[in-house]
């Protein structure tokens, strides 16, 4: 791996810088989570894809800029550098698009992939259940073929789809075969959230905002056509979507470089020169930070040479979110007494912190990835 640019990746990280100094809002948007802010966020997705940057590393047939994945990074590294918004299609563009990009049929790619990069269609995951969520192969929503075959009609119950509550569609899994047990019998489908018989169910948070939905399907009609990766492969095209989400696209290093450069701000402006402790820990998360994105670049260029993301991924998963929440605590540490106020004389680091205390549960929780890990990378038998 090398780690120097090339003069054409240089050429477009400085393309990309000046994009964003030209065109980030002055002001952070209001969050994502909120009706206005969804519909800024929607936006601003419209924005970057009128100039290719909405989804670089996609091919420009489908509204990306043919990039790869080394370019990405640097798109990436510039964009959280820039403090751009959040990116209210990531479902979409970071989960969905690579899955449909590898077993989609091409009237998919088409009709999918471009409203996707324009923010005209925001998906939601529906993946867990009440009952189903480490343990997905428990999934009961179900999916029977109409009698004349063209259709699935889906019954059944969602939980903690986020940003589903103004989300165009959804993509789910179903048992579509009711003799099946555990991972097999189980299909991967997209629908549309305003079909009859689809109710969404807003969940508030403790902040009062509405990140999650409970999404119930009674007698869902939706045609065949949108089954993806095929009948009873559901839980591969699931897996294959699960991996890039804890691998590579859902995390870039980017967004933690940019959290622990403003920690040693922090740490500049209020900490204490002889604490040689809290220096240590300070010094310890930006070695952190550096680490992993110089083993995404590795991850990255091995996927460039043909490679794939495997069980490896539950180490990087594990890696970000736990390195996330010692940044976070590390944070209010510094700041004491000052870290309860919003209104104080320091960036406030509260909602930071509390969505940093999700990490360890969403894209699969920590404890199930201890047990891939175990299982997948290190063989050890099982107890
Ligand atoms: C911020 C956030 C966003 C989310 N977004 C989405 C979304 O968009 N779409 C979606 O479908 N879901 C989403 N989820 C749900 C998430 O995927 C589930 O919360 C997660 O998979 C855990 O499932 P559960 O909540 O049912 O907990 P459970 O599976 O009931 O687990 C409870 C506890 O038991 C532990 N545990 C369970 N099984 C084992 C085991 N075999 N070995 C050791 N420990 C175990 C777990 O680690 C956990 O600590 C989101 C969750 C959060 C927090």
């Amino acid at each position: 791996m090398d780690l120097r640019e090339t003069a054409d990746e240089q050429a477009f990280r400085e393309e990309a810088r000046a994009w964003l100094a030209a065109h980030v809002p002055a002001e952070p948007l209001p969050s994502f989570d909120t009706a206005e802010g969804f519909a800024l966020h929607r936006t601003w997705e419209a924005e970057l894809a009128d100039a290719g940057w909405s989804a670089v590393s996609w091919p420009v047939e489908y509204g990306g800029r043919g990039a790869d994945y080394l370019k990405w990074l640097i798109f990436e590294e510039e964009y959280w550098r820039s403090g751009a918004p959040g990116r209210v299609s990531q479902n979409g563009i970071f989960l969905l698009a690579p899955t449909i990009m590898e077993v989609g049929t091409d009237e998919q790619k088409a009709r999918f992939l471009p409203p996707m990069a324009r923010g005209e269609e925001v998906w939601a995951q529906a993946w867990s259940e009440p009952d189903a969520g480490s343990d997905m192969a428990s999934i009961r929503s179900k999916g029977t073929l109409s009698d004349d075959g063209t259709e699935w009609i889906l019954n059944g119950q969602k939980i903690w789809a986020s940003r589903a509550v103004w989300a165009d569609w959804c993509f789910g899994i179903f048992r579509t075969d009711p003799e099946s047990s555990r991972h097999k019998g189980l299909t991967f489908i997209l629908i549309p959230l305003d079909t009859p018989g689809v109710t969404v169910r807003p969940i508030a948070q403790l902040d009062g905002d509405t990140g999650f939905a409970e999404i119930f399907f009674d007698d869902v009609h939706v045609p065949v056509e949108n089954t993806l990766g095929g009948v009873g492969r559901g839980w591969n095209v699931a897996m294959a979507t699960a991996g890039f989400e804890r691998g590579v696209s859902l995390r870039s290093p980017a967004r933690f470089n940019v959290a622990v450069e403003r920690l040693i701000k922090l740490w500049v402006r209020i900490g204490d020169p002889d604490d040689d402790t809290m220096r240590d820990a300070v010094t310890d998360l930006w070695m952190q930070a550096e680490g992993y994105r110089l083993h995404t670049y590795l991850t990255v260029t091995k996927m460039l040479e043909g490679g794939t993301v495997g069980s490896e991924s539950s180490l990087n998963k594990i890696f970000w979110s736990e390195m996330d929440v010692r940044t976070h605590e590390l944070a209010l540490q510094l700041l004491g007494p000052e870290a309860e106020r919003l209104d104080g004389p320091y960036e406030s680091w509260v909602d930071g912190f509390l969505f940093s205390l999700s990490g360890p549960i969403y894209a699969g929780t920590n404890e199930v990835q201890r047990n891939i890990i175990a299982d997948r990378v290190l063989n050890l038998p099982r107890a």
